[in-house]
C-alpha cells in the first residue's frame, strides 16, 4: 500500500477573477477551493475489474456537476473549471484514484438529468446537491450523504411571504426533478417548474413569481449575489441529504465513495472544503453526517 501523497493547493484564480468581474460572487474569493489530496500509484490499491481501477489507470473521470449554484456548482461563461463544496467533494474523490482535478471532466448536470446521465454513462458521478430519495435510489447508487441541509424560501426583501405557511395560493417556482418542487406542490401552492434554479431565481427578481423554494444551501448562494433585493426566509421545511451518484452497474463503487467521504471528514479535507465554500455564502460548518451503510452485495 502506498499511502504518499502530494499536496497540491487547487486555486481556482480564474474563476474567482470572472466572479469578482461580473459581480455575481458576493465575495472575492469564492472562486478558491480548498486544498485536495491525489494519491500516487492509486490504481495498484483497487481490484482488476472494479470501476475505480479502470478510472485510475485511466487517470480520468467524468462527474456532473451544477454550474449556475453559487457556493456548490458554479462555472461561469470565462471560467476553466467550476467551484463550490459538491466540486471540493467531486476533487476528493478523483484524487483517491490519484487523478488530479485537471484529469476531471466537468460536465454540467441539472436537476432532471441526473439519472438519465448516470444510467446513460454520460458521467461517471453526480456530485450536484443530488438528495437521497428512495425512488432515485431505485434507479441510480446514492452513496453518502456528506451534507445534510433543507428546504427554505427565497423572496424580495420585506415580502409578505416570511414562513412556509405563506405560500398556500401563492406563486412559488423550482425546478423539474427536484424533490423541492415536489415540497412546494405539497404546501398547497402554485408550483412553476424551470430547468434550472437561476432561471428561478430570475423571476423572483423580476417580480413574476413571488418566490423560490429549495435547499438553503442554494438560496443563501442567491442571496449573498444580491443581498439588497431578496432574502432568505422561513425555517428549513425539509431535510435534504446529499448524496453522490453512481451507476447501478459499478456497485462497487459505494464503499470506496464512503471511505472516501469518511477520510475527507477525518482529515480535515471536508472542513476545508466546506470553509472555502459555502462557508462563504454565511453557512455554518457543520457536523458531517456519517455515510449511509452500502447496500449489500
Ligand atoms: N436537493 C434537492 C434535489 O436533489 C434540490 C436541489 C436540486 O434540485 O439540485 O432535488
Amino acid at each position: 500500500m502506498n499511502l504518499n501523497r502530494t499536496r497540491i493547493a487547487v486555486v481556482s484564480v480564474a474563476a474567482a477573477l470572472a466572479l469578482t468581474a461580473c459581480g455575481s460572487a458576493g465575495d472575492d474569493d469564492e472562486g478558491g477551493g480548498a486544498d485536495v489530496d491525489v494519491k500516487e500509484d492509486a490504481a495498484a490499491e483497487f481490484d482488476d475489474g472494479t470501476a475505480m481501477k479502470e478510472f485510475a489507470e485511466a487517470g480520468a473521470i467524468t462527474i456532473g456537476v451544477k454550474f449556475d449554484q453559487p457556493g456548490i456548482g458554479f462555472k461561469g461563461a470565462t471560467d476553466d473549471a467550476p467551484t463550490g463544496m459538491d466540486v471540493e467533494m467531486a476533487k476528493i474523490l478523483a484524487g483517491s484514484l490519484g487523478i488530479e482535478p485537471d484529469g476531471i471532466e466537468w460536465k454540467e448536470t441539472i436537476s432532471d438529468n441526473r439519472e438519465p446521465f448516470l444510467e446513460g454513462g454520460e458521467v461517471d458521478l453526480v456530485v450536484a446537491s443530488y438528495s437521497i430519495t428512495d425512488e432515485r435510489r431505485a434507479v441510480v447508487g446514492q452513496a453518502g450523504p456528506y451534507y445534510v441541509t433543507g428546504q427554505q424560501l427565497l423572496v424580495k426583501t420585506g415580502s409578505d411571504i416570511q414562513t412556509v405557511e405563506d405560500i398556500e395560493g401563492k406563486e412559488v417556482c423550482s425546478v423539474t426533478g427536484s424533490t423541492s418542487l415536489e415540497n412546494v406542490e405539497a404546501k398547497g401552492a402554485t408550483a412553476r417548474g424551470f430547468d434550472t434554479y437561476s432561471e428561478c431565481r430570475d423571476q423572483v427578481l423580476d417580480g413574476t413569481v413571488e418566490a423560490m423554494s429549495t435547499d438553503g444551501s442554494i438560496l443563501l448562494g442567491y442571496a449573498a449575489e444580491n443581498p439588497d433585493e431578496v432574502e432568505v426566509v422561513g425555517e428549513p421545511f425539509s431535510e435534504e441529504r446529499y448524496g453522490i451518484g453512481y451507476s447501478l452497474e459499478s456497485p462497487e463503487m459505494c464503499e470506496w465513495i464512503n471511505e472516501t467521504v469518511q477520510k475527507s471528514y477525518d482529515d480535515g479535507t471536508w472542513a476545508d472544503a466546506f470553509e472555502a465554500t459555502l462557508g462563504k455564502s454565511g453557512v455554518e460548518t457543520p457536523e458531517p453526517p456519517a455515510p449511509d451503510a452500502c447496500p449489500a452485495a
